[in-house]
């Protein structure tokens, strides 16, 4: 099929790299012939004209988007002419966060305490109902720990809401989490379902910097709970394709705090990691083929991102049981310029080949 990725960075990238085994051709509506998946298909400068729109759409068979931030009205808009994959409603509740905990607290997913936020009256309101500490969020386009505020203290209150730029946001009650976990799962068109095991997730200046596939010491019952959650959420939006919760784990609760509608960082240690990698698997729903196994083909898996800049990249090549992902970006703070997927049987291993690769870490 020919397939059509609105976005081209790297999640495009490697939705590519997995698509062309299997026989597909892709297209990416881009911003720039320079982005990471540019070259990996016909690529349409998105110039805001509405022909550009139109060529991608009558080239493409399937559509689907690699950010939750891609504009509702031109899925729509596209989903008249060829099939779109997750659906704009998939979209639509991912990209709000108000939205997506009204969708969790409807479906009786836990989640934090939270309220709409579109003024300083109305903040001040929401500390006293919710308490400090507390996070201030917009209520759109964050990313990477982006567009937040740790309000501690009521003398925060200003330079909080300052910081939001006027802009509708969402007041959320501080978890006190013990570790911070993540869910990958896909849904096919025929509503089968396939999980991987929840990992562990650690960030840095809220940017995820290491994920440990499967998270260690996690009970079958927690796997059941997270899949329960993510159950809901697939068939509630009635979602092809990848989606993807992140979790917080408290002393006695799992938390959910977001979701995304597409495949995630943290599932990036699937490409060696397990039998069929989250890429291949939004493939395979999107282009209406049957899921791959989701099992883990070795006992562990790490997956380090290579932030900002490259490091000694040639140190990863040395090691026989690590793998180097470059997206082809320029170095620059806070920026993802690729990762490392670190694959081993025992723990000793696991370990020995993170510190190998320590100087990659905070
Ligand atoms: P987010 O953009 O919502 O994924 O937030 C980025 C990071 O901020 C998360 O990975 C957490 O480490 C932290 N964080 C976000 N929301 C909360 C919360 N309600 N309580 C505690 N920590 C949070």
């Amino acid at each position: 099929m020919k397939i059509g990725v609105l976005g081209s960075g790297q999640l495009g990238k490697m939705l590519a790299l997995s698509a062309y085994p299997l026989g597909h051709q892709m297209r990416f509506l881009a911003s720039s012939k320079e982005d990471p998946s540019s070259l990996l298909g016909n690529t349409f400068i998105q110039n805001g004209s509405q022909e550009i729109i139109e060529e991608f759409s009558k080239n493409s068979d399937v559509v689907t988007y690699e950010s939750e931030n891609t504009a509702v009205s031109i899925v729509k808009e596209i989903s008249q002419k060829t099939m779109v994959y997750p659906s704009a409603k998939s979209l639509f509740t991912s990209q709000h966060r108000g939205r997506e905990k009204s969708l969790f607290d409807k479906l009786n997913i836990p989640c934090t305490s939270y309220q709409m936020v579109n003024n300083l009256s109305e903040l001040k309101i929401a500390v006293e109902n919710i308490g400090l500490p507390a996070i201030l969020k917009t209520a759109t386009d964050g990313y990477d720990g982006k567009g937040q505020f740790l309000i501690q203290s009521d003398s925060q209150l200003d330079q909080a809401w300052k910081s939001m730029s006027g802009v509708e946001s969402i007041l959320e009650g501080f978890v006190n989490f013990k570790r911070e976990l993540s869910l990958v799962a896909v849904r096919g068109v025929d509503n089968t379902h396939e999980y991987y095991p929840l990992v562990e997730n650690s960030h840095h200046n809220g940017i995820l910097r290491l994920t440990i596939a499967p998270a260690q010491n996690v009970s079958p019952k927690l796997q059941q709970q997270a899949e329960s959650y993510m159950c809901s959420l697939l068939d509630e939006m009635d979602h092809v394709g990848v989606l993807t919760i992140e979790l917080f784990e408290t002393d006695n609760n799992l938390v959910v705090n977001e979701m995304a509608p597409r495949v995630h960082n943290s599932g990036h240690w699937t490409i060696e990691g397990a039998r069929t990698s989250q890429f291949e698997n939004h493939i395979r729903a999107i282009t209406e083929t049957p899921l791959g196994d989701t099992s883990c083909t070795y006992k562990y898996s790490a997956m380090i991102n290579i932030i900002g800049e490259q490091g000694p990249i040639d140190k990863v090549l040395t090691l026989k049981n690590a793998h180097l992902h470059l997206y082809n970006k320029t170095e620059r703070e806070g920026r993802k310029l690729g990762h490392i997927t670190i694959t081993a049987n025992t723990l000793d291993d696991l370990n020995t080949s993170l510190e190998d690769l320590s100087d990659f870490m905070p």
